[in-house]
Parts: C-alpha cells; structure tokens; sequence
C-alpha cells in the first residue's frame, strides 16, 4: 500500500506532464461518444472521459492507486477552465484558436461550439480580446505572407559529394528526432551568415559521414549534433518545386521541401493591432542606456554576460568585449 503523499506526488507529476503536453501542442483533441480521443503526438490514441482513460498508466496504476494519468488531466485543465465554468464532456472542440506573443511563441486555444450559452461565447470572446491587449497577436509577427517560422536549437555538418557544406537544423521541439530542414553553404557569405546568426564557427563543427541527415535518437548523435548557445529562429517558406510536385500529383522523387528565407535575429518584432507596445517584449540594454543591436552574437554574447554576473547587464558593450575576451570558451563576440 503506497503511502497518501506518493499518490498526491504521482498525481502532481501527471498533472505537470498534462501542462507541460498542453503547452508543447502535444495533445490532438477530437470529440467521441462519451468524451473525447486524445492522440499523443507518437500516434497513439486513447478514449478520454474527465473519470477514466484507456492509457496503460490509468489503467494499470491510476485506477487501483487514485490518481489520473496525463490525458485526463489535460482534459480536465482545458475544459475546466473554459469561462461560464465547467463544460461537460460532450463539449464540442471544434478547433483551435492560434495567437502569437510578439516573441513568436504561438498559443493554441480550444473553441468548443455546443454546447456553449451566449454568456460563455462573450466570456470567450473576452478573453480573446484580453490576450490581444496584452500584446498577443493574430498573425506571427514580422512574416510576410506564405513564411513561416521555426526555431532551432541545434544544428549538424555533412559534405555534399562536391563537398559543399550541408548544415542540417533540428527543431527547438526536441521531440522532432529527425532534422526540421537542410542549408547548403554555397559561398563564403553563406558561411558568414550561419556563423553570425547561429553563434557557432562551421570548422568547430564536427563533419557526420552520413548521405543522410542524423536524427537525434541515433546513438552517435551527441558527437556530431551540436547545441546552439540559444535558439534562433529559421523563416522559411515551401520551395516552389515541391508545391508542383505536390500539385501533379507527388510521382517520383520528393523535391527538398523548405527553404531558408532568412535567419530571424530581430528580439522582437512588435506587430499588434493596439497602437502600445507589448507587455513583456524584450529590450536588452546596457547600463549606459544603449540597447543591444539585432546581432545574435551580440545579444548571446549580453545573455552570458547576465548569467555570470547577477542579472547585471553590462556597463557597456566595451566593458562586455573585455569581459568575453577575459573568459574564453564561454562565448565568441568579435573583438571588432
Ligand atoms: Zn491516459
């Protein structure tokens, strides 16, 4: 018999994991017979009510010890926090309401349909407007149209046969194992160019042999998949040929399907329909009052800088050059 805590500890850790599930858009919602399915994001489905689930943590452990495993608890935070109060579960989602905070980071919200009171559509409608006052916006902000964008936390090398560079980029979300996309390092702008926006240095990075990119769950990934001192963000958008391709029907080889408009180094575009700035929106600055420039090196370089010295910005950016050429192997900023 487990002692009341460990169960209270069990159902906090599921209750977490729900969050954390919820936060990453791990959970695809649809509606069945008597509450909902909830598809994990490997695939895998199971029959949700906010008293039971099909999972093998309910139903091996959950239900004998007392505590609800990470899908009923995900239904629950979602549905009982919808304004007008609890919904049942024959709640309809219909689907998702998608908001941007100016940093990029998009929030899903679910938009059930019946049965929902007139009072609980204006509750809703409400808070919609309350997140775009506080400076959500309704399209990502600084994209032009048909661009999208994704961070990136880590990046590998392999050499085309005319050994070209290949730089191959895995998403932030690090349940993406295989590489989000592929860069070719044509010339030496284009080296230049990763080297300013990633923070890393191309001859640092180890050379995979591999034709094919690395996933992350190989076993040999930590040796040639190397972390980016922060993620940066790729806008890219679908290459042409690919979307012939897929108009005429996908016949023969799949054309490379993303390509790299631009690294996105900007701290924060501002782009909401209220004419004040964000809350929130970040603004590094020494504390000699300049602000740091949209140069990721500089901005990496000023983060470390924070980290080690109490929260404390820099007196200057000379006083920062000095501060990162004294402490080497922390972080690279060009001594000009
Ligand atoms: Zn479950």
């Amino acid at each position: 018999m487990l002692a009341p805590e460990s169960v209270t500890q069990m159902q906090r850790e599921r209750t977490d994991r729900a969050r954390a599930g919820l936060a990453n858009g791990e959970f695809k919602f649809s509606q069945s017979d008597n509450g909902w399915l909830i598809e994990n994001r490997d695939g895998k489905q199971y029959s949700v009510t906010l008293g039971a689930c099909t999972c093998q943590d309910f139903t091996q452990r959950g239900q004998s010890l007392g505590f609800t495993c990470k899908h009923i608890e995900a239904a629950r935070i979602l549905f009982s926090q919808c304004p007008g109060g609890q919904m049942d579960s024959n709640t309809q989602v219909t689907g998702w309401t998608k908001l941007f905070h100016p940093t990029g980071a998009q929030v899903s919200l679910p938009v059930p349909l019946e049965p929902l009171s007139a009072e609980q559509a204006r509750a809703m409608f409400n808070s919609v407007a309350a997140l775009i006052d506080a400076g959500f916006t309704v399209a990502a902000p600084g994209l032009e149209e048909g661009e999208l964008a994704e961070e990136v936390s880590a990046v590998s090398l392999r050499n085309a046969k005319d050994n070209t560079p290949i730089i191959d980029f895995y998403s932030a979300n690090t349940k993406l194992l295989k590489k989000f996309m592929h860069l070719y390092l044509n010339n030496e702008q284009d080296v230049a160019d990763f080297e300013a926006a990633t923070g890393l240095h191309l001859a640092g990075l180890t050379v995979y042999d591999g034709s094919l990119a690395i996933a992350r769950d190989d076993n040999k990934a930590g040796k040639y998949i190397t972390p980016l001192p922060r993620p940066i963000k790729l806008v890219w958008k679908l290459s042409p040929k690919w979307e012939e391709w897929k108009a005429t029907g996908g016949e023969g080889q799949e054309p490379h399907k993303r390509l790299l408009v631009r690294y996105e180094t900007k701290v924060s575009p501002v782009g909401t329909a209220a004419s004040k700035p964000p809350t929130g929106t970040l603004v590094r600055r020494y504390q000699d009052g300049t602000s740091v420039n949209g140069d990721v090196n500089e901005q990496v370089a000023f983060d470390t800088y924070c980290k080690h010295n109490g929260s404390q910005a820099a007196q200057s950016k000379e006083v920062m050059r000095a501060w990162v050429k004294a402490n080497p192997g922390l972080v690279t900023f060009p001594a000009k």
